[in-house]
């Protein structure tokens, strides 16, 4: 279920964004000339050979100096070490290997993790240039010469970069774990909500040997089951460096919520609601998990007997785009309603994975449609002749209608809010797909 991740790294200017294009067959980050052009695209789904895995990009840092450029770098492949299946580490032909290269190349070698070392800017067919050589030096094994402008060579990398993915039977999700991400703003809570579940509760393994890329997963086992705790606490080791925290930190998130069933979106009982917090949970929500909303540091607020209610209530118009999320107060730090969290953590995975029959889903729709009318255009009335859910996490459900552009949204959150008032759907996100029939 959870994708390999592969994550290309390199200094600036190698052509990381413009390998992350043409591997993507997009164009949704941004390749310029001028340094300080923010890409916000890092990471997008692919597929080489019937493999899917998901690609990141590192790159997008701009150093200001040098010694800012060496720092950074290894950051970011620290990162790469971290959370990525396979490495490529992009160079460039015509620049030749210079010493940032071989500092990270040294760091990437230490890890263990699958490399694949790529020499960018060969834009020239034929034999290889002796520059290309030099590349050999690096102790990476063989180069392979790609041009990320004209695509050659970039199917040779993708098969370089398959022989060293895990073996997909890996990816089978042992159905009785849950995996939970535990995600949110730096200083939230998350690693204290980490700390507490394992200091109290049984942690069969903490730090799972093996790849890297676990290294912040904890498994733990209670009454309620058996569970992963992703923690994506990493997020806060400061750094000199502080503009590529952001970016990081959301990146974090984001290959973490990829790996888990149901997220935990944490926030600050403290501070309150932030934008940033309905970035993150704006990621869980578009990767259709399951989510709970958890308002840490409850320990910490002054209350009286109705503080509770309305701090929900605003919270809901807050994540408004995700109402079905269940929110609960706790405090890390004493332990309160952390029992409860696993409950609702069993509960909203249940529901993501929920499967309706299409008997019961038809009844729905027919009820729904009687007391509130498809809307009509020009006389022209939206018929909904059928429904069926083919998949689950996230439920989805096809819609054969006779007309595509009169299923307007209001309406599609009407049929929306009529089934979770039948079947629950607790929690999860859902989806809709309309396919015309004439
Ligand atoms: P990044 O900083 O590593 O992400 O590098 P970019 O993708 O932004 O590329 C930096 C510059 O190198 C841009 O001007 C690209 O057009 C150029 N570039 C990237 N790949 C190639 C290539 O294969 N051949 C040539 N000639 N130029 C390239
Ligand atoms: P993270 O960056 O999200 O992992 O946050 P930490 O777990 O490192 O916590 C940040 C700070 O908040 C620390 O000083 C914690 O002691 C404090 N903290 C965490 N949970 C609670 C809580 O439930 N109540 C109170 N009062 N403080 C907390």
């Amino acid at each position: 279920m959870s994708k390999p991740v592969v994550a290309i790294v390199g200094r600036p200017n190698v052509g990381k964004s413009t390998l992350f294009n043409k591997l993507t067959g997009s164009r949704l980050s941004i390749v310029e000339d001028t340094p300080g052009v923010t890409r916000d695209r890092i990471y997008a789904d692919c597929e080489w050979c019937g493999r899917g895995f998901m690609l990141v990009d590192t790159g997008g840092i701009e150093p200001r100096t040098d010694d800012v450029l060496l720092s950074q770098m290894r950051q970011q492949a620290q990162l790469a070490i971290e959370q990525a299946d396979v490495i490529i580490l992009v160079t460039d032909l015509r620049s030749g290997v210079v010493a940032n290269d071989l500092d990270v190349a040294v760091m990437l070698q230490k890890s263990g993790k699958p490399l694949v070392l790529c020499v960018n800017k060969s834009d020239s067919l034929g034999d290889p240039p002796a520059e290309f050589y030099e590349f050999y030096n690096l102790g990476l094994g063989d180069p392979i010469q790609v041009s990320a402008v004209h695509g050659h060579g970039t199917g040779d990398l993708l098969d370089a970069v398959l022989e060293h993915l895990p073996p997909e039977e890996n990816e089978v999700e042992e159905d009785d774990v849950i995996r939970v991400a535990i995600i949110g703003k730096p200083n939230v809570g998350k690693s204290s909500l980490v700390n507490r579940i394992s200091g109290e509760q049984r942690v069969i393994v903490s730090n799972i040997a093996g790849t890297t890329r676990d290294a912040v997963d904890t498994e733990v086992q209670n009454e309620h089951g058996k569970f992963v705790l992703i923690d994506t606490a990493g997020i806060r080791r400061k750094s000199r460096v502080d503009d590529p925290i952001e970016k990081y930190s959301v990146l974090r998130a984001k290959l973490a919520i990829e790996r888990a069933q149901v997220c935990v979106i944490m926030i600050d009982a403290c501070e309150g609601f932030t934008e940033q917090d309905s970035k993150v949970a704006g990621l869980a929500h578009e990767a259709g998990k399951a989510s709970i909303i958890v308002v840490n540091k409850w320990d910490a607020v002054e209350k009286d007997g109705k503080t509770m209610d309305s701090y929900r209530k605003k919270l809901m118009e807050d994540f408004s785009f995700m109402s079905y999320a269940p929110i609960l107060f706790i405090s890390a730090k004493t332990g309160q309603r952390v029992d409860r969290l696993f409950e609702l953590i069993k509960f909203v995975d249940s529901q993501n994975a929920l499967r309706i029959s299409t008997g019961m889903l038809n009844d729905v729709l027919a009820d729904a449609t009687a007391r509130v009318q498809p809307p009509t255009d020009k006389g022209k009335r939206l018929k909904i002749y059928y429904m069926t859910q083919p998949s689950t996490r996230p439920p989805t459900f096809v819609c054969f209608v006779n007309r595509a552009d009169l299923f307007h949204f209001s309406y599609q959150r009407y049929l929306e809010n009529r089934i979770r008032d039948v079947f629950g759907l607790e929690g999860t996100p859902m989806r809709f797909i309309i396919r015309e029939r004439g």
